[in-house]
């Protein structure tokens, strides 16, 4: 077995063992490969080993990727920020974005999204750390979104995605990933059908999953760690 196979079916084994403590069904958590700087000969391995869904971050850098992979059948995951300027490749090449932060962004996914293909499942980013200088939406302008990309007729608004900040902490990304569980909850309660959690990373998908997560983007615990400068 290759190093990406046996890192996969240990990445496999934790969302079990996550999803079995929290009293969840097995597979509750979809794992989604994280490939950002890593080449297409090691999405190739873990597609062999049984990996369909691969998150890229950076347009220029996914595009030739996608490319190069169009004859496997893959599902991609936009999970980087998003400036209107890239927003047609996107809406055109991937069957997720998981950081929306602003209406004009998904205004221009909505327009852009060919008709030829299934609506783009888009999440809300939310920010629950409260710094500014990090991406997504503040906890309380979450659901004033969601409502309005309801409206978007070429999205299908999933769920919820967060980044909780660095932290030493094992308590903190918890309470985070609580949060945003209770924002989902809050949102369905109004009658909104969502049914994502985007949430949880290589060092905190256990928690992530016993607090609800339903994808979790997973990158160095699968393809081993990026080369410095290249995360983000
Ligand atoms: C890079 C990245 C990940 C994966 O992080 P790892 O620690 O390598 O698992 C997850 N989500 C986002 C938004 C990322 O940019």
């Amino acid at each position: 077995m290759g190093a990406i196979s046996a890192a996969l079916q240990a990445c496999r084994d934790r969302i079990d063992g996550a999803c079995s403590r929290a009293a969840r069904p097995a597979g509750c958590a979809r794992l989604l490969a994280v490939s950002k700087t890593f080449s297409t000969e090691a999405i190739r391995e873990a597609h062999d080993a049984g990996q369909t869904a691969f998150g890229e971050s950076y347009l220029q850098e996914a595009l030739p990727k996608l490319h190069a992979l169009a004859d496997l059948s893959l599902e991609w995951h936009f999970i980087g920020p998003l400036q209107s300027n890239k927003t047609r490749a996107v809406a055109e090449r991937f069957a997720w974005v998981h950081a929306i932060d602003r209406e004009k962004i998904a205004q221009r996914l909505s327009q852009q999204r060919p008709v030829t293909l299934p609506p783009l499942n888009v999440c809300i980013q939310v920010n629950l750390s409260g710094e500014t200088s990090k991406h997504g939406v503040g906890a309380d302008q979450a659901l004033p979104l969601a409502r309005a990309l309801l409206d978007l007729p070429r999205l299908r608004l999933r769920g919820f995605m967060t980044l909780p900040e660095a932290s030493g902490d094992d308590a903190l990304p918890r309470a985070r990933f609580r949060t945003l569980a209770q924002l989902l909850a809050r949102a369905r309660s109004e009658g909104m059908a969502l049914d994502t959690l985007s949430m949880g990373m290589s060092h905190d998908m256990e928690a992530a999953i016993e607090e609800g997560a339903t994808i979790v983007r997973v990158g160095t615990a699968i393809f081993g760690s990026r080369a410095a400068g290249a995360a983000g």
